[in-house]
This record gives structure tokens, C-alpha cells and sequence, in this order.
């Protein structure tokens, strides 16, 4: 594509912002706490003016992101991962980084809860200034909580923060869903084998470009050993990216020990997957997905919303299961009624 016309697409996919919206934008890249938590409420809203709005506000901060680092944060409830996260992201501070905190809950979508709804978690680092903790948006299924993550992470780099931390907790699936949307992922584990084997069962540990053995002031050599235990364990597997091979780091975040040398990993990580190209490749691909997931629920949408559908999904389905129509057949009778619509 010629640059010319490159620049044609892309102004022509730009939605032109009311004044409120620019001022929102403006306020987003100011740094203003009160714009970015505005903002994000808005990409959080399920409203369909709201989502038109969101999408352009997000295109106007779309120039302004991809600066940050980020990393997703795993491991069972009790792990220490909101320890982690605050003595993490302190250290970070001090080193003059800004840091964002996001979470991707899928308890949430059922309870209403959410696994940083209670910031007192996190009490040093929710009250400095550079610091920023949303806890999870509490509607919707899976794929749209971790949507909206995605976007608030969007929102954070616009705003500065050049650390994103991302929280989840473990039914394997959020730990997929949040691994593709960051540059890192990152997996808390207690010193015990059990713990190990929950992982390892539920694939996350293939996943883990560093695995942090955490608590190891309580026990320091039970911790060594499950440091050494889990790293030959993943000397076995494959890690999807070639040129890197996961690490193991043993720390107590509890009495911040170890955390500089957990950053020292993650730095690494970066210049190994900078230097490779796998780094911009992995954020492409990824994109990429992204879009396709909005496509897929899009299109899932629309189909529940069609009229027809509406009103012949029920009887279909039941006769689907009681055998007197072909699943196959079902299908494509009800996709009719969408394509109908389209043309
Ligand atoms: P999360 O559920 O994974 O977020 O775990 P939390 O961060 O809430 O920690 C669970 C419990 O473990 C809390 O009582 C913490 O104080 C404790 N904890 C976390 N990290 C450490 C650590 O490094 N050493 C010790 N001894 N306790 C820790």
C-alpha cells in the first residue's frame, strides 16, 4: 500500500470526537487521574452510544501507546499476589516508573465481586500519586471483561504509565486470555508441590515466561528445592517462544526480598525479545487476535439480537436435542436469519 493512501485509511478510520470526548482525550494524556478513570468507566459501558463514543476516544489515544511494559500476574488465591504486586510495584516507583494495576476476574462476572475490589490489598501502593488500580470490570462473560482490560490498558500507556500489571486468578482460561494480551507472563506459586501440580494441570505453567516461587522467608531451603523442582520441570515443556527460556526466581514479597532480581528478569526478557524481533511480532499477533475476538463476539451479538432468531432459538434447540432435527441443519436454518438480515 502506497503511504499515500495509508494515511487515507487510517484518517478515514477516524471517528471525529465531540468536544467532551477531546476533552477527555486531553485530560487521558495530561495525566489527569480523574480523565483516566473517566475514560475507562466509558470503555467499561455496555451502552451502544457509549461504545461508539469509547471507540474513538480509544482511536485519538491509539498514537500514544504500546510504551509500556506489560505483564500478566498469576497464581492461586493465597499465593501472595497482591503482596507481590505492592512490593513490585513500589520498587518500581523508586526506580521512577509509573505503574498501572488491572484485573482480569472471572469470579467476577459471576459474583460481582472482584479480586482487587478491595485496594486496602494493596494500601502503600493505592495511594501514590504514581500509581493507578482498577479492579475488574464486574459484568459480562470472560472474553468481555478481558476486552475491556485490554482497553484500559490501552488507556493507562496513554497516560503514562510504563508498567502494567495485570491480575488474574486461576481457572486456566482468564491465565490464557490475559497471556495474549501481554509481553510477559508471570506465575506466583507457593513453595509446595501441590501447588505445583494445580498449575501444571491446568497448563498454566507452559505458559509462565518466569515463575516466581514465592514466600521463601518462611521456609528458604523448601524454597530452593521448589525453585530447582519447577525448573526442571520446565526444562521439559515447550515454551512458545524459542528464544526464550523461562525462568525460576525464589522471593519474598512479603519482606520485599528478591524483587530487584525478579526485575532484573523481566529486563532481560525484554532486550532477549526486542532483540530477536519476537517481542513486536508477539504485540502484531496479538492485536491481531484482539480483533478477532471482537469480531467473533460482534457477530455472536448480533445473531442473539436477531429477531427471528429471538423468537425460533428455543423451539430449535429443543428439537435439536430431542433428535428430530440435525444439529447441522439447526445451524444454518438460524444463520440464515442473520444473513437475511445483512443483505
Ligand atoms: P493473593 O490471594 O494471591 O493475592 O495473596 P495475598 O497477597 O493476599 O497473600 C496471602 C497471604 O500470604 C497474606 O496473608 C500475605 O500476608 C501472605 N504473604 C504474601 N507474601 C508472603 C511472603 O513473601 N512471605 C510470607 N511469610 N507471607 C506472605
Amino acid at each position: 500500500m502506497s503511504s499515500d493512501l495509508e494515511a487515507a485509511t487510517t484518517s478515514e478510520s477516524r471517528v471525529t470526537l465531540d468536544s467532551a470526548d477531546q476533552a477527555l482525550v486531553d485530560g487521558v494524556l495530561k495525566r489527569q487521574p480523574r480523565a483516566l478513570a473517566k475514560a475507562i468507566t466509558l470503555i467499561e459501558s455496555t451502552r451502544s452510544d457509549h461504545r461508539r463514543r469509547a471507540a474513538g476516544v480509544l482511536d485519538a489515544l491509539l498514537p500514544h501507546t504500546g510504551n509500556s511494559i506489560r505483564l500478566g500476574i498469576s497464581g492461586s488465591p493465597g499465593a501472595g499476589k497482591s503482596t507481590f504486586i505492592e512490593a513490585l510495584g513500589l520498587a518500581l516507583i523508586r526506580r521512577g516508573r509509573r505503574v498501572a494495576v488491572l484485573a482480569v476476574d472471572p469470579s467476577s462476572s459471576i459474583s460481582g465481586g472482584s479480586i482487587l475490589g478491595d485496594k486496602t490489598r494493596m494500601e502503600h501502593l493505592s495511594v501514590s500519586p504514581d500509581a493507578f488500580i482498577r479492579p475488574s470490570p464486574s459484568r459480562g462473560s470472560l472474553g468481555g471483561v478481558a476486552d475491556k482490560t485490554r482497553e484500559a490498558m490501552l488507556i493507562c500507556e496513554a497516560a503514562g504509565f510504563d508498567v502494567i500489571l495485570i491480575e488474574t486468578v486461576g481457572v486456566g482460561q482468564s491465565e490464557t486470555t490475559v497471556a495474549g494480551m501481554v509481553d510477559a507472563f508471570v506465575l506466583v506459586q507457593l513453595p509446595n508441590a501441590g501447588d505445583d501440580l494445580q498449575a501444571i494441570k491446568k497448563g498454566i505453567v507452559e505458559i509462565a515466561d518466569v515463575i516466581v516461587v514465592n514466600k521463601a522467608d518462611i521456609d528458604p531451603d523448601a524454597a530452593e528445592l521448589a525453585r530447582r523442582q519447577l525448573a526442571g520441570a520446565l526444562s521439559l515443556l515447550r515454551h512458545p517462544s524459542p528464544n526464550w527460556k523461562p525462568v525460576v526466581v525464589a522471593l519474598s514479597a512479603a519482606k520485599s526480598q528478591g524483587i530487584d532480581k525478579f526485575w532484573d528478569e523481566i529486563e532481560r526478557l525484554r532486550r532477549t525479545l526486542t532483540k530477536s524481533g519476537d517481542f513486536t511480532e508477539k504485540r502484531r499477533r496479538q492485536s491481531v487476535d484482539w480483533m478477532w475476538s471482537l469480531i467473533d463476539q460482534g457477530l455472536r451479538q448480533r445473531f442473539r439480537e436477531n429477531a427471528n432468531v429471538r423468537r425460533e432459538l428455543e423451539p430449535t434447540s429443543r428439537s435439536v436435542a430431542e433428535g428430530r432435527t440435525t444439529a447441522a441443519a439447526a445451524a444454518y436454518r438460524l444463520l440464515d436469519f442473520v444473513e437475511a438480515d445483512g443483505d
